[in-house]
């Protein structure tokens, strides 16, 4: 007889469990650790925000809304997006609120995607795109963007999608980027659109880091190439609210019709008083974030100037709350058995580099969603753990 498990879905046995979380788990076990691992805010959501929620479950809004999301929150998502970045969102046709951004990811596509397809993924990148691709049934082509300072350049993306030019659906494009914290310019995001409007292809912008840009201002891709755009996007990192799940996608009306379909047979509703939630933060036009971002941009200094100090180098890290460093030359260069000396050793946790596919190698992601006090002393026993390696 065969086994229960050999009857289950192939490609959901072909998952295996995230790298980061089961090296998470391992190195908590680790006494006095300090870990600099996780990509969640240690803030606490906005008390005006609480309070719409609370208010909504006071007005007993706890009925099925419309799967799209509320009204009102579709319309002050989309004058959000259109006021902050110049886009022209209509919040009936062209918005659609999802289970965090994990939802918009998961949603578009399952809405896009036919077995045999690939989609473009640049990397490093956050590691989720591949489970949900393969569950989709599609390929990820990965493209190495370490030697290009972790952007995409237009000539990369244009032989990916030559090489592929019978499968590729769709480029996933992620700035401020986790890991690697880097972000895309006007003029980066130009040269990809330029190449991707000559094929029939759409471009996935996940934008969920947009609040947390530092040096500059971030450009929504929506606002360069919208008929081939679905931007991605929420509350989890602006707001401190990764528990509330709530996202969107916003785009070409054709595309969030059937994107609306997956919503309105998988999800069919969004909690209401999460909804009420995020309407409000919403409509404070992000300057919740403001605060946060300054902490985050101290914290980041701190950060990037005591790991220069031990001999990493950073490069770039202009938004989100990850630094990607090199590990010093002399050092072990295999990132997993580094991050597990120095979990052992220096009593300090990071995220091994290759955890985000090809180009990571070499490097650690290390989140600054810590407080100062946490940074200084992981800062202060790297730098002792690498004299003592160094001697
Ligand atoms: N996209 C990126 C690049 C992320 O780093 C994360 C979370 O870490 C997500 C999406 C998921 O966001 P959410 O918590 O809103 O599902």
């Amino acid at each position: 007889m065969s086994k229960l498990s050999d009857k289950m879905n192939k490609r959901v046995a072909a998952l295996t469990p995230a790298a980061i979380l089961t090296f998470n788990q391992k190195i908590s076990t680790i006494p006095d650790i300090v870990k600099l691992t996780l990509g969640e805010p240690d803030f606490n959501t906005p008390e005006h925000v609480k309070q719409a929620a609370i208010k909504a479950i006071d007005d007993n809004e706890s009925h099925y809304t419309n799967s799209r999301g509320t009204e009102g929150l579709r319309q002050a998502t989309a004058h959000f997006l259109n006021t902050k970045y110049g886009l022209n969102y209509d919040p009936d046709k062209q918005v659609i609120m999802t289970e965090g951004a994990t939802g918009a990811i998961y949603s578009a596509l399952t809405a896009m995607i036919n077995p045999g397809d690939t989609v473009i993924v640049p990397t490093p990148i956050f590691p989720l795109y591949v489970p949900i691709l393969m569950l989709a049934g599609a390929k990820p082509v990965f493209v190495d963007t370490s030697d290009n300072g972790f952007v995409l350049s237009p000539e990369k993306l244009s032989a990916a999608i030559d090489a592929n030019q019978d499968t590729v659906k769709a480029v996933i494009l992620n700035f401020p980027n986790n890991p690697t914290g880097v972000t895309y310019h006007r003029d980066d995001l130009q040269k990809l659109a330029d190449v991707i409007s000559k094929h029939d292809i759409i471009c996935l912008s996940d934008e969920i880091y947009s609040e947390l840009t530092y040096d500059g201002t971030h450009v929504s891709m929506g606002s360069i190439l919208p008929e081939q755009t679905l931007v991605m996007n929420g509350v989890s990192k602006s707001h401190a609210m990764t528990g509330w799940r709530v996202g969107m996608i916003c785009g070409p009306e054709e595309i969030i019709n059937e994107i609306a379909k997956v919503s309105e047979f998988t999800i069919t509703s969004l909690t209401a008083n999460a909804q009420a939630a995020a309407e409000e933060a919403f409509k404070n036009g992000m300057d919740d974030a403001l605060p946060m971002k300054q902490e985050y941009m101290k914290r980041r200094d701190l950060l990037v100037a005591g790991l220069e100090k031990a001999g990493f180098s950073c490069p770039n890290p202009n938004g989100a709350f990850y630094v990607f460093a090199k590990i010093p030359a002399g050092l072990n260069q295999n990132s997993e058995a580094f991050c597990y000396d120095l979990a052992k050793e220096a009593k300090v946790a990071l995220i091994p580099g290759s955890y985000f596919l090809p180009g990571g190698e070499g490097y650690v992601r290390i989140s600054y969603a810590a407080s100062e006090e946490n940074i200084q002393e992981a800062v202060s026993r790297i730098q002792t753990y690498v004299d003592k390696q160094s001697v």
